[in-house]
């Protein structure tokens, strides 16, 4: 028999397998497609996966290394997981090493044994008496035991620490034979005899509705979009439906945005269920992150909650998948693999043959579009649940009105009239930082970026001028560097500069500001909206990060201090994200017993798009942008990919898109493929960032098949260009972004 050949993904970013020897001493057949094998690569050395083993290769025999090292005696990956790798790469035209790079927890990407962890935890022994007369005179040793004795599934000997358990005193009750330790995974495994740990709303009529169409799709691959307004109990219908779930002895994934890691997502799960939770998000540490994934692809956790990437957390009953605030522009990646975990989740639910449930208060055109066409079953909720009422919008038209740090007037008089009210104001900008540029009164000098097509923030705290796009950081000038003179002012409102301003018109009122820069601290966060939530008046100032999934019920009014920018953006999708921001905003008042205004200051009060969004709400703006975006036949009326170039120096990239173009269009003919056009190269919207020259061409197709069909092609040819060693390129398939 000829000796086996193993065809390993790695992490590489060529579209190839690359082919090795067994390694010393491993027969064939221990060797299964899915396990991970440490490989010599060049002067490196590097783990790869094996996806399949055959008989020959097209490398030398004597150039053909072994491989050193094979880390598994079973494929960590279950077959689903991978399946879905193979998927995601083919349909982003991904490399399958990198892709699984993506997928996987960085730990396994690094060889750590893909099992369970065991651990040792301290338990009390039955029969052990608080007052064993032994203990008399042992003060630290009865504490210990208390401490012990409170926790029945035992106290993680890592805890220890942290309960300032001493681990000499464990030691002498050990002796006694009244603390025991066992070791053993560290999921708990016993279970609650229910699944509840607090009793559920009793769901409203549109509630019942959508939960029962769900419910009655347990089991097989249906697709569901629940489009319900903020507050109308949305995560009650989830919550639910994971009940449900959790009965039929299934798991459920949770995919929530980055942003909405907010404690009272979280908590709200935890407090329903006595289940176990398997949770997977940037906060946690990459050890944590492989015992969520181990515990999910072992049937050990009951849900599992996480951000974009948690969508690769293998299960071993999959039951449901739900996608919350399926709009939110972070399921999309932006780097590296540019997967969009919704549609990927879309795909694994089909394979998987589970329900997937969409749900938003703003729905993507996307997802509204294929509601339309049948591809989802659409389930409204139109009414806020337990009786609070919709907020009022009042379009504020700031034409000629002088603005203070970008408030008007007419905008202080009702932040002033909240807050003797005894109510809660919040105040949304979506741009951090002080101003957003540093201008000479008598040169005109701007604060541009050495390195981007874009101006400097102002930062007042730190006395800085950042970049928001490089991350270029240097100190406030205190003079003019061009013509030296003093007089350098700060132009426009950033959230920094609105704080300020408020506090000085509301001295006695706290102005608590939210932003990335406010909130850099893990518990920053935490700590403002407990006060929040206590319910005194006060300003929130804050960007997007307020937008979402917090409930403050003391909130009756919200400011939008501009919505302009949304309105006349070169993106076709500015409009859409601003609607959703606004919408998303105003959700955030009156969520109680006091009914929400949400006031929106624009110098284009009259603009169709806010008056429909304010006058008819999300779902007739929607319609409206659907119609625009068919006429024009833009997405989701076609297909786009979008490959971006970028170097050093100034026509390098696009020299390389020129050439790249030229190939497609050969290609086009070669393979009479129809209905494809390419728009470029052109230099990107901000044609210098961070040093580098962009550009970028666009590929647009009323078709998928023949589109994809390209790509396969193409993109093993722009492998071969040498016009691309030189440049730093990527494709984005369905790219949200197009700059
Ligand atoms: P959404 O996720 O759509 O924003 P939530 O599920 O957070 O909505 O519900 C909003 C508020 O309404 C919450 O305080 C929730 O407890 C309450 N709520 C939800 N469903 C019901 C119900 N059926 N009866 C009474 N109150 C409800
Ligand atoms: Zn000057
Ligand atoms: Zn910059």
């Amino acid at each position: 028999m000829p000796a086996a050949i193993l065809r390993l993904a790695l992490p590489s970013p060529l579209r190839r397998l690359f082919d090795y020897r067994a390694p010393p001493g491993v027969p064939r057949s221990a060797l299964q497609p899915g396990m991970r094998l440490r490989v010599p690569f060049g002067r490196r050395e590097l783990i790869g996966i094996l996806i399949e083993i055959g008989d020959s290769s097209e490398v030398p025999a004597d150039k053909l290394k072994p491989a050193l090292e094979l880390l598994d005696s079973q494929p960590p990956l279950p077959p689903a997981l991978f399946k879905l790798c193979l998927w995601t790469a083919q349909y982003y035209q991904h490399s399958l090493g990198d892709t699984l790079s993506w997928a996987l927890p960085v730990l396994l990407r690094q060889g750590e044994p893909a099992e369970a962890r065991q651990e040792r935890f301290w338990l009390l022994n039955d029969g052990a008496r608080m007052d064993d007369p032994r203990l008399a005179r042992a003060p630290r040793q009865r504490e210990a035991l208390k401490t012990i004795a409170q926790h029945p599934h035992g106290v993680p000997h890592q805890l220890l620490g942290q309960l300032q358990l001493n681990k000499d005193s464990l030691e002498l009750l050990r002796d006694k034979g009244l603390v025991r330790i066992e070791v053993r995974r560290h999921a708990a495994r016993e279970r609650h005899g229910s699944w509840l740990a607090q009793p559920e709303l009793a769901l409203n009529a549109e509630q019942q509705i959508a939960e029962r169409a769900v419910r009655e799709g347990f089991g097989r691959f249906g697709a569901f979009l629940l489009a319900g307004v903020t507050g109308s109990g949305k995560t009650e219908v989830y919550l639910q439906l994971i009940r449900a779930t959790l009965e039929a002895g299934k798991q459920a994934l949770v995919l929530i945005p980055e942003i909405n890691l907010g404690p009272q997502t979280l908590a709200r799960f935890e407090r329903r269920f006595n289940a176990r939770i398997a949770l997977l998000h940037s906060a946690v540490n990459d050890r944590e992150r492989l015992d969520a994934w181990l515990a999910a692809r072992d049937g050990e956790a009951d849900i599992i909650i996480g951000t974009r990437s948690a969508l690769f957390t293998p299960m071993r009953r999959p039951g449901l998948i739900i996608i919350d605030e399926e709009h939110d522009a972070s399921y999309k990646q932006q780097e590296g693999l540019r997967y969009h975990a919704r549609d990927l989740a879309l795909v694994r639910a089909r394979q998987e043959s589970v329900p997937i449930l969409l749900g938003s208060a703003t729905p993507s055109l996307e997802s509204l579009h294929n509601a339309h066409s049948g591809r989802y079953r659409l389930l409204c909720l139109e009414r806020r649940a337990g009786g609070a009422q919709p907020p009022r919008f009042l379009r504020l038209d700031v034409k000629s009105l002088p603005l203070d740090s970008g408030i008007s007037g007419p905008l202080q008089q009702a932040i002033r009239q909240t807050l003797e009210a005894g109510q809660q104001v919040l105040v949304f900008l979506n741009r951090r930082g002080f101003a957003p540029t540093l201008l000479c009164h008598d040169c005109g000098w701007l604060s541009e970026c050495p390195r981007c097509d874009a101006r400097m923030t102002v930062h007042q705290r730190s006395n800085e001028l950042r970049c928001h796009h490089c991350g270029h950081t240097q100190r406030r000038p205190s003079h003019c560097p061009k013509c030296q003179r003093l007089d350098l002012r700060p132009v426009g409102a950033g959230t920094e500069r609105a704080e300020e301003r408020l506090a000085t018109l509301f001295p006695q009122t706290p102005v608590l500001r939210v932003d990335r820069d406010s909130t850099a601290r893990k518990d920053a966060m935490h700590g403002l909206f407990e006060r929040v939530q206590r319910g005194e008046p006060c300003i929130l100032v804050g960007t997007q990060m307020l937008a979402k999934g917090h409930h403050f019920p003391r909130v009756t009014l919200v400011a939008i201090l501009d919505a302009d920018g949304g309105l006349f953006s070169a993106d076709f999708r500015a409009s859409e994200r601003m609607a959703q921001l606004i919408v998303q905003v105003a959700g955030r008042a009156g969520r109680a017993e006091e009914p929400g205004r949400v006031i929106i200051q624009s110098h284009l009060a009259d603009h169709p798009l806010l008056v429909q969004l304010t006058e008819q709400g999300y779902f007739a703006f929607a319609e409206q942008a659907l119609g625009e975006r068919r006429g024009a036949g833009l997405p989701p009326f076609c297909h786009l990919a979008l490959l971006r170039a970028e170097a050093h120096k100034p026509g390098q990239a696009e020299g390389f898109l020129d050439e790249a173009c030229s190939e497609a269009e050969l290609l086009l003919n070669e393979l009479q493929l129809e209905g494809i056009e390419l728009l470029g190269p052109v230099p990107a919207p901000m044609e210098r960032r961070a040093g580098r020259y962009r550009a970028q061409l666009l590929l647009q197709s009323g078709a998928r098949a023949p589109l994809h069909r390209l790509l396969h092609v193409w993109l093993a040819a722009l492998e071969r260009m040498p016009g691309g060693r030189t440049v730093r390129w990527s494709l984005d398939v369905d790219p949200i972004d197009l700059f």
